[in-house]
């Protein structure tokens, strides 16, 4: 006979081992779209221990899974964002601001269909504390990926925030704060290399010694940039991606240069234009998917903006200057064959967290892409650029969305989302809305 105590460690083993996807997922009848390939198939998709096993045809006989009928609807890769700031929140006009905590910005992206990001300056402490509790499933929501500080110089580019980070002045110093900073295991180095503000910017030298030094320790490298020349720089020191734009036109010879030396790119449209789309167009802000993570406050300052104030004109004149030809850039970086990724930027103006994904989206569209490779830059680029083995592809990992209407034919169909799958779960997508932002 086995001993009572014995008996009882059995008992709660056997309900730790249990699979937490008791509920294996068929969704039936459905359009499933594959950005990476282009293509569309029809019928079952098959969830089975948190994998994906069959895509299109029908469903198996004998299949016990939970079956939900999807006639109509379409599935898609789980987005990623690979520019957003969780700790910045999302500020409005006149000083409004909704105050975030990252694990309110974790739920906010797996709401909107996010269920990866990756943050690309905070509170080094604080993100990867909050990346690696998530990591002991301790947190819920979209996965968070981070970079921690921002590599600068003194007085450079992120150290206006008020948010500790780390700076160097000399190659030496460069490799010094990488090697410190591998030991938090960062998922990418973010570096600021921007000359094209008065604050001081990192010499080539000390951004190319710190470019090598991460490779080295095996890091991905994503610069911020502030000029063309700053990208053509940032090339050469054999960066993994650039982010930003610089300004005026692209110059034709670096979207071959992107491409030839095989870099990726990072436009975020939605930081450099959104502001004034939606000032041409307030019912942007009626979007049923973005309503409910805003508060009253917020929406009703986005709803009520000055265009003459100050601080909004300011960047309403820099968007109207540069949206074509960053629009122009988009097209140019895409039909040069340069792997573009979306990212928001979100903390800033104009922009909000999840929700400005499918923006970025729409903005490449704008730009002259098709939906399919806007969802590419969505979905499947990035989680290559991660290395995540999650999307709709048989053996990935299960992480989709289910939309309303063809994405394919109308890229804002994103945003009708029906059911989110996350880690081959469906979401409870209402609990995940239990979260306040305190407003100011
Ligand atoms: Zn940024």
């Amino acid at each position: 006979m086995i001993p009572f105590y014995v008996a009882l460690f059995l008992f709660f083993a056997a309900l730790v081992s249990r699979p937490t996807w008791a509920d294996d997922l068929v969704f039936e009848n459905a359009h499933i779209a594959d950005p990476e390939t282009k293509t569309v198939k029809e019928g079952s998709l098959v969830v089975k221990n948190g994998r994906i096993t069959q895509v299109g045809g029908k469903t198996p006989a004998g299949l016990k899974s939970k079956k939900m009928d999807a006639t109509g609807l379409w599935i898609i890769p789980g987005l990623v964002d690979t520019h957003d700031h969780s700790t910045l929140n999302n500020p409005g006009p006149n000083g409004v601001v909704d105050r975030l905590t990252t694990e309110d910005v974790m739920k906010m992206m797996l709401y909107c269909g996010v269920t990866s990001f990756l943050d690309l300056f905070a509170d080094e402490k604080a993100i990867f504390k909050a990346r690696n509790l998530q990591r002991q499933k301790l947190t819920l929501g979209s996965t968070l990926y981070a970079a921690g500080p921002m590599m600068t110089c003194q007085n450079g580019h992120g150290t206006e925030f008020d948010i500790p980070t780390r700076t160097m002045d000399s190659p030496d110093e460069a490799r010094r704060q990488v090697d410190l900073l591998a030991q938090q295991k960062p998922d990418v180095v973010k570096i600021a290399y921007d000359h094209s503000e008065e604050a001081p910017a990192m010499s080539k030298a000390t951004m190319t010694a710190l470019i090598a030094e991460a490779k080295k320790l095996k890091l991905k490298t994503i610069v911020h940039i502030g000029t063309w020349q700053d990208a053509s720089d940032a090339i050469d020191a054999g960066a993994t991606v650039v982010t930003h734009f610089g300004q005026g036109e692209m110059p034709d010879e670096l979207a071959a240069k992107f491409r030839g030396r095989g870099v990726w790119e990072i436009p975020t449209m939605t930081y450099q234009s959104d502001l004034l789309y939606l000032v041409e167009n307030r019912s942007l802000l009626r979007s049923p998917l973005l309503l409910p993570l805003i508060s009253k406050k917020l929406l009703a300052a986005y709803q009520n903006i000055e265009v003459n104030d100050s601080f909004v004109a300011k960047i309403l004149a820099r968007q109207n200057k540069s949206r074509d030809t960053y629009l122009g850039a988009v097209k140019k970086l895409s039909d040069a064959g340069v792997p573009l990724m979306v990212g928001t930027d979100s903390g800033d103006l104009g922009v909000f967290h999840g929700f400005s994904v499918h923006r970025e989206m729409a903005i490449f569209v704008r730009a002259g892409l098709t939906p399919w490779q806007a969802l590419a830059a969505g979905s499947t680029m990035p989680k290559k650029f991660l290395n995540l083995k999650s999307g709709i592809a048989v053996g990935d990992k299960a992480d989709f969305i289910v939309v309303k209407g063809s994405p394919v034919a109308d890229i804002e169909n994103t945003q009708n989302i029906e059911t989110v799958v996350q880690n081959g779960k469906m979401v409870d997508r209402p609990a995940l809305l239990k979260f306040k932002p305190i407003q100011e």
